[in-house]
């Protein structure tokens, strides 16, 4: 039987909900192969997991998932089979963390302004340890009774636009495309169809230099799906996919997307696995 990979996952150590451990288990049990756990500006669990995930038979791929700045749009961007001790990668990557404390500061201060008695101590702790996010502050909003769902939260303080809305540091595709090559990684465009004018887009950031397309994700419909991977192959680069497990269940959840090990074998051949 043919192997099945779930590329893009999040744990405790960005805004995810699993433990690492946790997750490379669920990985297991739902026939998944190869994964990566693609936390936002944090490599840990990659570190962490070699050992764990070869001893289930997983092949553990190093990944993290980065927010770029791309003419006024937030891109992200999947950096795949990056060196986990990359010197320079690491430092930009704790760069980042530590601004998404400022920036949690910042938010919890806009939210007290408002009346809601949210605690940056608080914060913190659901964060733990991992890379601060707007997800933290909405559970912590959901435990004062401020409003009683994720997307209530995102829709009432959170989202751009919103009150409590602070923008956080992102990478220049450049930038970005650069080091994770120097990491010895290559890159992929995460759920492609969440841009506005997505195809134009997309074809502008394959020419800054990044490897593929996510083409498979809970976000990405059956003809966009068909659309990227003719893309990808008529210009000779890589497609990606994953579920975007955040723990929250729905679509996004482990097992959701499962890639056949035939459509990433230029990613992996690529990233030397
Ligand atoms: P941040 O990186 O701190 O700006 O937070 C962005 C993260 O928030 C995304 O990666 C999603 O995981 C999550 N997110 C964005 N919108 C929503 C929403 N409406 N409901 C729940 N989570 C969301
Ligand atoms: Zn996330
Ligand atoms: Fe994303
Ligand atoms: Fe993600």
């Amino acid at each position: 039987m043919e192997r099945v990979a779930d590329l893009h996952t999040h744990t405790r150590h960005s805004d995810g909900l699993y433990e690492p451990r946790d997750l490379v288990d669920r990985a297991a049990a739902a026939g998944i192969s190869i994964l990566c756990i693609s936390d936002h500006d944090n490599l840990a669990a990659s570190r962490e997991m070699r050992a764990h995930a070869r001893s289930l038979g997983i092949l553990l791929v190093a990944g993290t998932e980065l927010s770029c700045q791309h003419r006024g749009v937030d891109v992200h961007v999947l950096a795949y089979g990056v060196d986990v001790d990359d010197p320079a990668l690491e430092t930009r990557l704790a760069s980042f963390r530590r601004t998404r404390d400022t920036r949690g500061e910042m938010m919890v201060e806009r939210l007290r302004e408002l009346g809601y008695p949210v605690s940056i101590e608080r914060v913190r702790q659901i964060a733990g340890s991992g890379a601060l996010g707007r997800p933290h502050v909405a559970r912590a909003l959901i435990e004062i009774g401020a409003v009683d769902t994720m997307d209530a939260a995102f829709d009432k303080f959170l989202g751009q636009g919103r009150p409590a809305f602070v923008d956080k540091q992102r990478f220049r595709i450049d930038e970005v495309v650069a080091l994770v090559r120097d990491a010895g990684g290559v890159s992929s465009i995460a759920h492609p169809t969440l841009y506005p004018n997505h195809r134009a887009l997309v074809n502008e950031l394959l020419d800054a230099g990044i490897d593929g397309i996510e083409t498979r994700h809970p976000d990405v419909d059956a003809a966009n799906r068909d659309f990227y991977e003719r893309l990808a192959r008529d210009r000779g680069l890589l497609v990606t996919g994953g579920s975007d497990d955040h723990g929250n269940g729905g679509p996004k959840s482990i097992g959701s997307i499962l890639v056949p090990e035939s459509l990433i074998v230029g990613l992996l051949e690529r990233i030397d696995m």
